[in-house]
């Protein structure tokens, strides 16, 4: 059996890992191109979203490299949005293109059902290699994860531009040689060693902002075309809110202990979605609150064309976009998104949050993590921020030009000094 997947983000060298261990051959279709997008267009329904598209072009390009079998998660029909039919659809449309394969699909509907079906290809393997190729799975990830997470911090304040992107270029594909775990921690070791000797400037303070969206889009540089290194090269400090792990994390309910947590987005989007849209929806929401609460200076919203949930993400941003004075700019992507619009959006974007910064507005942040937003409060008081405190107290927080103002239950009034 030669096994090939789609790719999104390091998802390769995660899965290439498992399926290795668990003694299958694995065919990884090209890196994602333009060709790839041209071959998914050309055979897909012309309403399908661009994941749909994209990831047609890598079976493909996964069967024509010499792959008979794909591997690919929803499971018919199930699920929050139209992936849960996918699978079939590639099913039938590579069939009509006369494509021989046996289809392998995972599961999306709970994080042990996946996991379960994933081991199933590792039958004739004793328990212990199993967990082996799991737990080398896993510490790729991590480490693919806390390198790119770095990069992000590093790349705005390096001297020489492009030094921080071949290091991590460099580090991603030493992780992806890596057979197991001793080799891989001499991999993490050597590239934070890497990362650690590059050259920066550290009087900079970049501006800071967050990406979240729908989670195809965010994952593949190829698809969002690779906004996190052009933010980076503007000088931003990207802090995306969408990791793997933490996905995965959150499908077995262990999410709980960190700020990216998606049960934490989901519970911030409360106030302005009753109910769990599907997808990415309520986390693009939540994240926007959560961005603002850490102080991010602004937040980059990602969906592709045609995409239901994020749909309704959008429609709800720019009421959440008032209510926390946070600046959000949203991205369309489809295969017509052309690189000089984005980046002319983005110059745009970054002098408006540069402008606000030296205004002095939305620098308020973590102090008021853990609280949140009364809309009545809101709509009381006009532009301020209003929360409330765990004990009951009513909180406004006024950002002006030149102070910022806290008021406690509307009786208390203090005047602190910009920073
Ligand atoms: S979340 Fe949106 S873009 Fe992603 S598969 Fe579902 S409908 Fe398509």
């Amino acid at each position: 059996m030669k096994i090939t997947f789609p790719h999104m983000g390091h998802m390769n060298i995660v899965v290439k890992a498992i399926l290795e261990g668990l003694g299958q051959e694995v065919v990884i279709p090209p890196p994602t191109s333009r060709r790839t997008l041209n071959l998914g267009m050309r055979h897909s329904p012309e309403f399908a979203c661009l994941p749909f598209k994209v990831n047609l072009g890598n079976f493909i390009e996964g069967l024509e490299s010499g792959a008979d079998t794909l591997l690919m998660v929803g499971d018919s029909g199930k699920g929050s949005c139209r992936l849960g039919f996918y699978a079939r659809i590639h099913q039938v449309i590579l069939r009509e293109l006369g494509y021989d394969f046996r289809m392998i699909t995972l599961t999306n509907r709970s994080g042990n059902e996946f996991v379960g079906g994933l081991a199933d290809l590792g039958r004739d393997k004793s328990r212990r290699e199993i967990v082996s190729a799991f737990w080398l799975g896993w510490r790729k990830m991590r480490l693919c994860e806390g390198i790119e997470r770095r990069s992000h911090r590093i790349r705005p304040c390096e001297v020489n531009r492009g030094e921080t992107t071949k290091v991590y270029q460099q580090s991603i594909k030493m992780i992806d040689a890596s057979e197991n775990i001793s080799r891989l921690r001499e991999v993490g070791r050597e590239s934070l060693s890497l990362l650690k000797n590059i050259k920066q400037d550290r009087s900079r303070r970049p501006l800071r902002i967050a990406v979240t969206g729908e989670i195809y889009v965010v994952w593949e540089p190829f698809v969002n075309l690779n906004i996190e290194t052009k933010l980076g090269e503007m000088g931003v400090e990207v802090v995306r809110c969408l990791w793997l792990s933490e996905n995965i994390l959150h499908r077995i309910h262990l999410d709980f202990w960190n700020w990216r947590s998606k049960s934490r987005a989901l519970k911030a989007a409360e106030p302005y979605l009753g109910y769990n849209v599907g997808a990415e929806c309520n986390i693009s929401v939540g994240n926007t609150i959560i961005a603002k609460q850490r102080g991010y200076d602004g937040l980059i919203h990602l969906m592709p064309f045609t995409c239901m949930p994020e749909i309704v993400a959008q429609s709800i941003l720019p009421k959440v976009s008032r209510h926390y004075d946070m600046p959000v700019l949203n991205f369309i992507l489809d295969e017509h998104t052309g690189e000089a619009g984005m980046i002319t959006r983005l110059e745009a974007f970054v002098d408006l949050l540069e402008r606000r910064r030296k205004r002095g507005t939305g620098y308020f942040k973590a102090v008021w993590m853990n609280l949140y937003l009364r809309e009545k409060e809101l709509e009381r008081f006009g532009h301020s921020v209003i929360r409330q405190s765990p004990n009951g107290k009513l909180i406004m927080v006024d950002v002006s030009r030149e102070s910022v103002w806290i008021v406690i239950n509307n009786q208390t009034m203090r005047k602190t000094k910009k920073k």
